[in-house]
């Protein structure tokens, strides 16, 4: 199974990831951790894909669609995986289902993390990400027990370059640009569940495993 985490920058993706795939036993691929990857790492991709990231604009569709079908290309995706922060383009969106459509697969849901816009500037200036596990923290919703350190694997937290003020608001701009139409796209597909994301981190969760259960007794 397919599933597509939707919602703006700060809306709760990678938080809910986590329950997400430990519900459905399925990896998680997040395009923003595979590009910081290859940025830290100093690859072809990385150097692609830096500019872009820096000034809070969107890596071009080819750059960016290469490298998820290459990551779905590999066997522990066969079963599915849990994308989050792709598709955010109609064209990457299309070019997802196409390339599933032809192994006979398809997106099972997106699920939409809505979040008033209001709440989103405050939640990434005061975001921490592990730099080992990519876990994510806020310094006041969800402080880790230890400052500085995730509680899961012991790495260290630090602030991402691009969760400072003013490329918030240009990737704010971008997501509801170039994104947003993206929730249309799913909808007319019967294929969107929207999940309140202004409540506490914990009942997000609930509300997603609850959904999550009902679409496995269906099954
Ligand atoms: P995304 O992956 O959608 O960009 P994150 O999961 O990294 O968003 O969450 C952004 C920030 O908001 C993090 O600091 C996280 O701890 C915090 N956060 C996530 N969900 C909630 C919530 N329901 N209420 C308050 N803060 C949240
Ligand atoms: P994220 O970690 O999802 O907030 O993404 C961080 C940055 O990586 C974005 O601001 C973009 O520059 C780039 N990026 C991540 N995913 C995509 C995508 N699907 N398409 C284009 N650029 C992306």
């Amino acid at each position: 199974m397919f599933f597509i985490l939707l919602g703006a920058p700060g809306a709760g993706k990678g938080t809910q990831a986590d329950i997400i795939v430990k519900e459905m036993s399925l990896p998680h691929v997040a395009s923003g951790d595979l590009f910081r990857h290859a940025l830290k790492n100093g690859t072809e991709l990385g150097k692609q894909a830096e500019s872009y990231m820096k000034a809070g604009n969107l890596v071009p569709d080819g750059i960016t669609i290469k490298m998820i079908l290459e990551r779905i290309a590999q066997p522990d995706c066969n079963d599915g995986c849990v994308f989050d922060g792709f598709p955010r383009t109609l064209d990457q969106a299309k070019a997802l289902d196409a390339a599933l459509e032809k192994q006979g697969k398809s997106i099972e849901k997106a699920i939409y993390i809505e979040v008033p816009e209001s709440a989103l500037l405050d939640r990434l200036t005061g975001r921490f990400v592990c730099r080992t596990c990519q876990t994510p923290y806020h310094k006041k919703n969800s402080p880790p027990k230890k400052e500085g350190v995730c509680d899961k694997c012991s790495g260290e937290l630090y602030q991402r370059a691009d969760d400072k003020e003013e490329t918030i608001k240009e990737r704010l701009k971008v997501y509801f640009a170039q994104t947003m139409p993206l929730l249309d796209y799913y909808n007319k597909k019967g294929r969107l569940f929207r999940v309140n994301g202004n409540q506490h981190i914990d009942q997000v969760g609930k509300d997603i495993v609850k959904f999550l259960r009902g679409l496995k007794q269906k099954k």
